[in-house]
């Protein structure tokens, strides 16, 4: 007879959708970020709630003070701050448009033009940061917990301004990753929730607020249906598999509300919620989420060798090709 003493059950696995939630539309399978194009927010965030509503999915939406006019009041979902500083103009594939927020350009002054909110003295970040959460406040009468900064950039400041204005979770974190806007090197690829330190926002510590770093696959992105068409969906479902072997307590999905309106990317995500609510998981809004006690293991790489597929092959071959390309060039 097999004893079960010492066998406990763990608790499901809680999942949270956090979506960046902008202006844009999608153009051959990419999001541009156009402003002119109100779709992103209308159909985007009708999209993603249908598609949540199939799994009894949770959404949060971390929404641009300026898109606040364009967002349904009543889509039963969490609504958290989103904020994209400065004014520059972008160029992509033949098209351009503005990084930045019309509105927080409007209500603060900001000493100098940058995307990133790093690049900001504190009292700046702090004013723009109090202004879109009472903007939001305002238009939708509940508490505004969660933050997601515009292009992952935080720094201490925003930490400590987040922490001033009341924020609770913090969800700007793609760990073990590094550009010249952001840096999440200090955290490992795979990275449950923690409280910060106050001398540097990538180390544990006890401050009011819990940092939620997405989750993220081995070699390749974050886990998010946009990144289908570089890794393929069964790389991120392999992820998600690593995830739930490890039995670690949280998975991270992220988005752009205008990915949701292309049939492609929403198909993607159905799918992708379908094979998660298989498992024994718990749908969750970011700003239910709390530090876990449990463990974490390292990794496992063994759910990947499922998932190996066309597109993440010929993403690994042109990453090879260009890294030959460099050597010959020396
Ligand atoms: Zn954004």
């Amino acid at each position: 007879m097999i004893s079960m003493v010492g066998t406990l059950k763990r608790p499901p696995m809680d999942i949270i959708i956090v979506c960046h939630t902008e202006f844009g539309f999608v153009h051959r399978r990419e999001v541009i970020f156009d402003k002119g194009s109100t779709s992103g927010v209308e159909i985007g965030v009708r999209n993603l709630a249908r598609v949540a509503a199939t799994y009894g999915a949770r959404v949060t939406f971390a929404v641009c003070p300026e898109v606040v006019g364009f967002f349904p009041t009543d889509t039963g979902h969490e609504v958290g701050l989103h904020l994209h500083p400065g004014w520059v103009e972008w160029k992509h594939k033949g098209f351009r448009w503005h990084v930045g927020d019309s509105y927080i350009k409007k209500a603060v002054k900001q000493s100098v033009n940058s995307t990133v909110l790093k690049d900001y003295p504190y009292e700046e970040q702090l004013e723009m940061i109090k202004a879109g959460k009472q903007l939001l406040e305002a238009k939708f009468g509940t508490r505004t917990r969660v933050f997601v900064a515009g292009r992952w950039s935080v720094n201490n400041d925003t930490m400590a301004a987040l922490i001033e204005t009341g924020f609770t979770h913090d969800c700007s974190a793609v760990p073990h990753s590094k550009a010249t806007h952001f840096d999440w090197s200090k955290l490992p690829r795979i990275c449950m929730p923690y409280h910060p330190g106050k001398q540097n926002y990538q180390a544990r510590g006890n401050l009011p607020l819990l940092f939620v770093p997405v989750s993220r696959m081995w070699l390749g992105g974050a886990a998010s249906p946009e990144v289908a068409t570089v890794w393929g969906l069964s790389w991120i479902k392999a992820c998600f598999r690593e995830y739930h072997k490890l039995g670690l307590p949280l998975f991270h999905v992220c988005l752009h509300s205008p990915s949701m309106t292309d049939p492609y990317f929403v198909a993607v995500l159905d799918e992708l919620l379908r094979f998660i609510s298989k498992h024994d998981v718990a749908f969750k809004f970011a700003s239910e989420i709390k530090e876990y006690d449990r463990t974490v293991p390292g990794n496992r790489i063994s759910p990947y060798l499922l998932g190996v597929n066309r597109n993440m092959m010929m993403t690994c071959a042109r990453a090879c090709g260009t890294k030959a390309l460099r050597k010959g060039r020396r």
